[in-house]
C-alpha cells in the first residue's frame, strides 16, 4: 500500500529574479508548480523546476529522490537557469548602492567560521565597499588616515606617491657616482645626471601616471583609478588580469604600495652601466641622453606590475647601443620628443 499514500515533501522555492525564498511542502511536482505559481504570481502554463545548485529540471520521477528542504527555482516557459552561476552574473551587476548585497555579505560574515569563506566575503566587501567616486578629504577621511595633512585630494596624493618612487631612482643614479674612480668620468657623469633631473623636474617627477585627473595620454590609470599589472617584463599582458584601484579604499591605497613600476631594462644591473660605460670614452655632449631618460624614469622602459608579476631575477635585456649616443637622427628624434616644452639640455 506504500506507493498510493505519498509522503509531502518539504523544498524551498525561489523565483527567476529576486532571491526571497519560500518554503513548500508538496506530494508531487505537478502541486508544487501550482502552489509556487500562486505564491510567485507566475502562469501555470509552461511554468518547470529545476535545482537551484546547477539548474537541472526537476522531473515527477526525480522529485522524491530530491533532500528535504532543497533549493530550487520557479521558471516560467522559456526561462533557462543554469545555476549559481546565474546569481554571480547578478552580483557582478549590482552597483555601488548595493546596500542590501553589503548587509547579506556581513551578516553571512558574522557567523561564519571557515577561514576560506571568511576570505571571500571579505574580499567581496572589499570590492562592494568601493568609494572611488569620492575625491576629497572631507568626503572620504577614511582613505586619508595617516595621510599628511597638506593633501586634500586623493589624486593630489597618488600623484605624490608616484613623484616619490621616480625620485627613489634619481637617488640609485646619484649612488652610482662613488663608485666611479676616474675623476674625469666622474665629472661627466655628474654632468649628465644633472641634467636627467632637469629633464625630470621639466615632467614633474612624472607624477601624473598615478593622477586619475591628468589626461589619458599621461596617466596608467581609468579615470576612476583602476590601474591593472602591465604583465612581467618578459610578457605582454598580465595573464592574472590583476588590477587594482587604490582610490576605492584605504586598504587598497596601502596594497597599491606592493605593486611595482618595474624597469624592463634594469636600472641598476644594466642602465647606469652602461651610462657609466658610456663614459669612459665618451663626453655628455655626445651622450644621448633622451634616450637615457625614457629608460630610467619614463613609461617607455617602466611597467606597473603587481607584486606576483614583479620578476627578481635578472631580465637579460641590454640597452640599445643605436639609440645611446648623440647622432643626428637621435638629435631630431629628440627634439620631436620635447616638442614644445621648454628645451631641457644642452
Ligand atoms: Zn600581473
Ligand atoms: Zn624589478
Amino acid at each position: 500500500m506504500f506507493g498510493l499514500f505519498k509522503k509531502n515533501k518539504p523544498v524551498k522555492i525561489r523565483g527567476y529574479s529576486g532571491d526571497r525564498k519560500y518554503g513548500i511542502a508538496s506530494k508531487d511536482v505537478k502541486e508544487l508548480i501550482k502552489k509556487g505559481c500562486k505564491l510567485l504570481q507566475l502562469p501555470l502554463s509552461g511554468a518547470h523546476v529545476c535545482l537551484y545548485e546547477d539548474g537541472t529540471i526537476v522531473t515527477e520521477e526525480f522529485f522524491p529522490t530530491l533532500p528535504d528542504n532543497c533549493e530550487l527555482v520557479l521558471l516560467s516557459r522559456g526561462q533557462t537557469w543554469s545555476g549559481v552561476v546565474c546569481d554571480i552574473g547578478r552580483l557582478l551587476n549590482t552597483d555601488r548602492h548595493a546596500d542590501g548585497l553589503i548587509e547579506a555579505a556581513k551578516g553571512l560574515l558574522a557567523d561564519e567560521k571557515s577561514f576560506k569563506r571568511r576570505k571571500v566575503l571579505t574580499d567581496l566587501l572589499q570590492n562592494l565597499e568601493d568609494r572611488s567616486d569620492l575625491e576629497t578629504r572631507e568626503e572620504d577621511e577614511d582613505w586619508f588616515t595617516g595621510v599628511d595633512v597638506r593633501f586634500k585630494t586623493k589624486s593630489a596624493y597618488m600623484k605624490y606617491n608616484c613623484e616619490s618612487r621616480i625620485r627613489g631612482y634619481v637617488k640609485e643614479v646619484d649612488n652610482a657616482t662613488n663608485s666611479i674612480q676616474k675623476a674625469k668620468v666622474k665629472e661627466e657623469f655628474l654632468k649628465a645626471s644633472k641634467c636627467l633631473v632637469e629633464m625630470l623636474k621639466n615632467d614633474k617627477y612624472n607624477g601624473k601616471y598615478f593622477d586619475r585627473t591628468e589626461k589619458e595620454s599621461g596617466r596608467l590609470c581609468t579615470k576612476e583609478g583602476w590601474f591593472t599589472c602591465q604583465g612581467s617584463f618578459e610578457q605582454k599582458l598580465c595573464q592574472l588580469l590583476h588590477s587594482i584601484n587604490p582610490y576605492g579604499s584605504r586598504e587598497s591605497r596601502i596594497v597599491f604600495s606592493t605593486w611595482n613600476l618595474d624597469h624592463r631594462i634594469e636600472k641598476k644591473r644594466t642602465i647606469i652601466p652602461a651610462l657609466l660605460e658610456a663614459l669612459q670614452t665618451h663626453k655628455t655632449a655626445d651622450i644621448n641622453l633622451n634616450y637615457f631618460y625614457q629608460m630610467l624614469f619614463t613609461r617607455e622602459n617602466l611597467k606597473l606590475v603587481h607584486i606576483v608579476c614583479h620578476k627578481k631575477g635578472a631580465h637579460d635585456l641590454t640597452c640599445d647601443t643605436n639609440k645611446m649616443f648623440r647622432t643626428s637622427k637621435n638629435a631630431r628624434k629628440a627634439k620631436e620628443d620635447t616638442k614644445g616644452k621648454k628645451k631641457h639640455c644642452t
